[in-house]
């Protein structure tokens, strides 16, 4: 019988690109909305890392199914790593992504291109119940953060996230070639590396 890895996210998308990643790796992927409504884990951790182990931890522990979690968001160099893991909620608790693009603008005014360099993040967190094994993988994709807004693909700051080698912003590039590029394809690419390293004992 196949052996089941619970994807705790809620996001369709999310769900839908990990589930694209790992097929092919004999796992029944089950995305969270598939599953009776769980407690909310409150993200309060300092790292991405920190955030992706305690939704894995507490989703495998509550399902008894091994776990697979993600964190990610923006780092701006100019403003010390910031917004980091506050990336959802840079501009506040029910915060939009453009009121959070126009917040990090407002926060780069009169700073020029050259001390713009900014980079997406993801970590992806596998966890197998019962104190089983805990494994970890992360991506990240360099760019550098415009002045206004361009292109309409993709979601969050990937508008004002311009990467030099494609001279277009995230949001200008197709979803295909986003989604073989980004810090989550590279997590996700790392992590099914680290899947089939262990196939047999997962
Ligand atoms: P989460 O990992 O779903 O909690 O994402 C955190 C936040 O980081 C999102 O709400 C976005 O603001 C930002 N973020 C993460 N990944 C991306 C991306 O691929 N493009 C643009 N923004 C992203």
């Amino acid at each position: 019988m196949e052996r089941k890895l619970l994807i705790a996210s809620s996001n369709r998308g999310k769900i839908r690109e990990i589930k694209e990643y790992l097929k092919g790796l004999e796992l029944e992927l089950i995305g969270l909305p598939e599953l009776a409504p769980l407690p909310e884990v409150i993200e309060d951790g300092f790292t991405f890392r920190e955030n992706a182990l305690k939704k894995a931890r507490s989703r495998a522990a509550e399902t008894g199914i091994t776990t697979l979690a993600d964190d990610s968001g923006l780092e701006v160099d100019y403003l010390k790593g910031r917004p980091g893991v506050y990336s959802a909620r840079y501009a506040g608790l029910l915060a939009n992504d453009q009121a959070n693009n126009d917040k990090l603008l407002g926060e780069l005014v009169g700073v020029p291109l050259l001390k713009r360099q900014a980079r997406f993040k993801s970590v992806l967190v596998l966890v197998e119940p019962g104190g089983g094994a805990e494994l970890i993988a992360e991506g990240c994709c360099e760019g550098i953060i415009i002045d206004s807004p361009r292109g309409n693909n993709g979601f969050g700051y990937d508008p004002l996230f311009y990467l030099p080698e494609y001279n277009k912003t995230m949001a200008e590039l197709p979803l295909q070639l986003k989604n073989k590029i980004s810090h989550r394809a590279k997590a996700l690419a790392k992590m099914k590396e680290l899947l089939i390293d262990r196939k047999g004992e997962y």
